[in-house]
């Protein structure tokens, strides 16, 4: 079973996929780390994010891995070329640039076949993004497209960076998610929007385990 989750940055697929999947004992994939991969191999190496060639053909040659210490479902860490990155793909630089490599045909080509293998090879698999129920898995069984207000995304991402000690006032927070999504959404490339057939979700002021059930309920649902 395929459950699609997507939406805006910081709307909280990755808290609400992760405990999903464990509440219904399901893999999970963070195809945003993917991109995070390539945008972080661009900036380590120096390939001009504006070299849309150079950047596709990195992508081509790069491991992205993985991996699920004592079986979890849920990743312990993501390892570029064997080197852990979990941590490096969250910073504001690779932020700032995952926006750019994510637009680019090829690369989305090269993530999208990595993650139609991975699902590929598990019964039951969360997976969020920003394409999922409309480019990588349109026939997903459950498609939730997460909102929430854009203070409240800005609230939540701030906490999140502060709380990895990056200094970032909420402001820049706030405007930096801005950027991202209206490049997220205005791209030609499978851009961040929700599939017709999606269950439209605002996540504002609702807690965890409430999206959650909201979610395992579309599940239980579609579950022989
Ligand atoms: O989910 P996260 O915010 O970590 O994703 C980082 C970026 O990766 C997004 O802003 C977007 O540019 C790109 N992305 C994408 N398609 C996906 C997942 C992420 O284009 N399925």
């Amino acid at each position: 079973m395929i459950i699609a989750i997507d939406g805006p940055a910081a709307s909280g697929k990755s808290t609400v996929a992760r405990a999903l999947a464990r509440r219904i004992g399901a893999h999970y994939l963070d195809t945003g780390a993917m991109y995070r991969a390539v945008a972080l191999a661009a900036l380590q190496r120096g390939v001009p994010l504006a070299d849309e060639h150079a950047v596709a053909t990195l992508a081509g040659t790069l491991s992205i891995e993985f991996i699920h210490a004592d079986d979890s479902p849920i990743p312990t860490a993501v390892l570029l070329d064997n080197a852990d990155i979990t941590t490096a793909i969250r910073t504001p630089a690779v932020d700032d640039a995952v926006s750019a490599v994510a637009r680019m045909p090829e690369v989305r080509a090269a993530m999208v076949a990595q993650q139609r293998r991975i699902a590929a090879e598990a019964n039951a698999i969360v997976l969020e993004g920003r394409d999922i129920g409309t480019v990588v898995f349109p026939h997903a069984e459950v498609k939730v497209f997460l909102t929430a207000s854009a203070g409240e995304r800005a609230r939540r991402r701030h906490a999140e960076m502060t709380g990895r000690g990056h200094s970032v006032d909420e402001d820049t927070v706030r405007s930096g998610l801005q950027r991202r999504d209206h490049a997220d959404s205005s791209r030609e490339a499978a851009p961040l929007t929700a599939a017709e057939d999606a269950v439209m979700l605002d996540t504002t002021g609702l807690s965890v385990t409430e999206v959650v059930d909201a979610v395992a309920a579309l599940v239980e649902r579609v579950t022989p």
